[in-house]
């Protein structure tokens, strides 16, 4: 396999902030693979509670359906104690055999790559895609990071054709396409208050959502590990 991407993440719930840029990744970087790792015990999000791990996965499940070559990762689930990124990577790279791998996230999460496990070790390990938020982008995002990382960042615009790199050295590639400007939260929030969600996710998913009463107030089920 020659280019194999991923991307990881609570996905609780999955929703088009993550599809619509992740699409926009796939036909640039023309991936033979993306696959969704959806983490199982993530040790940033350990102060809130997340919803089951079976509902997740199982709403990436659908959300990935219709994608022939997006593809659902339960690796995480696999191992006990806080699951670090680092470790997850290591553990697929060792499955797989591959040329080129690339691990997309949110510009967010990469302002704040410096406070992750083992960053160094994650950064020589994949190329990392950043997906455009609009909550950090540009010259405030190279600020945060750690000044090692900054030669290394490229613009890449949507669609246009991303040469392969030399052997041995990891790009960090800044997508630039819209930001699609959705959160997980916000579709909680939006959820706990009643509203409707109907446009910012999938309908399968809505429908799941609905189906299994996720996201309500009052400890309805699915609201724990
Ligand atoms: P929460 O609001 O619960 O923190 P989230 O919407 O940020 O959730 P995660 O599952 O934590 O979603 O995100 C997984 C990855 O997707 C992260 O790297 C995050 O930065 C990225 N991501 C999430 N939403 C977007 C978006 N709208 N645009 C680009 N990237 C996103």
């Amino acid at each position: 396999m020659r280019r194999l991407g991923f991307f990881g993440g609570t996905f609780d719930p999955v929703h088009l902030g993550h599809l619509v840029p992740a699409v926009r990744a796939f036909e640039t970087f023309r991936f033979d693979a993306l696959v969704f790792v959806p983490a199982f015990n993530p040790p940033h999000k350990l102060a809130e509670p997340l919803t089951a791990f079976s509902h997740r996965f199982a709403m990436l499940a659908l959300a990935t359906q219709p994608y022939e070559r997006f593809l659902l990762s339960a690796v995480e689930a696999e191992r006990k104690g806080p699951t670090y990124t680092v470790d997850t990577l290591r553990q697929l790279r060792e499955r797989v055999s591959v040329e080129q791998v690339y691990f997309l996230m949110g510009s967010d999460s990469f302002s704040q790559i410096g406070e992750w496990h083992r960053w160094q070790e994650l950064v020589s390990l994949a190329h990392l895609v950043v997906l455009h938020r609009d909550t950090v982008w540009g010259e405030e995002l190279a600020a945060r990071v750690p000044g090692e990382l900054r030669g290394r960042m490229r613009n890449v615009e949507p669609f246009h054709e991303v040469p392969d790199p030399e052997p041995g050295s990891n790009w960090i590639y800044l997508l630039q396409h819209e930001p699609f400007p959705v959160s997980a939260t916000q579709l909680r929030e939006r959820l706990r208050l009643g509203r409707s969600i109907h446009e910012l996710v999938p309908p399968e998913v809505h429908r799941y959502i609905v189906k299994h009463r996720l996201y309500h107030q009052g400890g309805e089920p699915g609201n724990e590990i």
